[in-house]
């Protein structure tokens, strides 16, 4: 849905070639981001906000379950024996507390879904390139924590990124790409242009290095 409603507002930018670069869109239905999402142009990153669902019924027949225990970075996943139908059959629980959503079971375990209309929103990074010229292949940055899910047609989300792309082009030096544009002027003029809000959600992405903050190994201390 959102990968529609966004190329539809940007498709005549892709006809016409009048922006400043490439920009390269994509979209991740999750924070694994198999997409490339983390070194494109614009990022659409999906972000849950529940713990998956456990599908007993299909456990033990879809997954193979130590893989959906080894792939937890929180340690949240643990096998265990659930009653259906009278019989115990093999499955999983899943301890909530320790849940970030991040959905990495669910890449394992498809009877572990985790989309939720209610919960699940959209974030958005920006910046990221696997091109060297002008300057070496870097990571986006989140500049948007959060956008609500807005089925059938996302009207927040299609703003923002338009609104995105019209600064960009409207500012940026021919054939440089959104991220060397932006570190040309600097991150906090980005934010001044666009008019986007700087929130404590997007701290770790803009302080170096993130990597000791980030919640995403067995080590964390609750
Ligand atoms: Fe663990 Fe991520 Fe699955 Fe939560 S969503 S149980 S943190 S792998």
């Amino acid at each position: 849905g959102p990968v529609k409603a966004v190329m539809d507002v940007v498709f005549e930018d892709f006809k016409s070639m009048r922006l400043p670069a490439p920009v390269r869109i994509a979209l991740a239905c999750c924070i694994n981001m198999c997409g490339a999402v983390h070194c494109s142009d614009i990022g659409l990153v999906g972000i849950h906000r529940k713990p998956p669902m456990i599908d007993h019924e299909w456990t033990d027949q879809l997954c193979e379950i130590p893989l959906a225990v080894a792939a937890c970075p929180t340690a949240a996943v643990r096998p265990t024996k659930v009653e259906l139908d009278g019989k115990k059959v093999n499955s999983i629980a899943i301890k909530n507390e320790r849940c970030m959503y991040c959905g990495n079971c669910y890449t394992m375990c498809p009877a572990l879904p985790i989309s939720d209309g209610d919960g699940d929103g959209v974030a958005i990074m920006v910046g990221g390139k696997v091109s060297n010229r002008i300057s070496m292949p870097k990571f986006s940055k989140v500049v948007v924590g959060y956008i609500p899910n807005e089925p059938p047609r996302w009207p927040s989300l299609t703003k923002t990124v338009k609104h995105i792309v019209e600064v960009y082009a409207a500012n940026a030096n021919k054939y440089e790409r959104l991220g060397d544009w932006a570190e040309r002027i600097g991150w906090e003029t980005f934010f001044k242009l666009t008019g986007l809000e700087f929130t404590h959600h997007l701290i770790d992405d803009f302080r170096d290095p993130a990597y000791y903050t980030w919640r995403q190994s067995t080590q964390f201390k609750f």
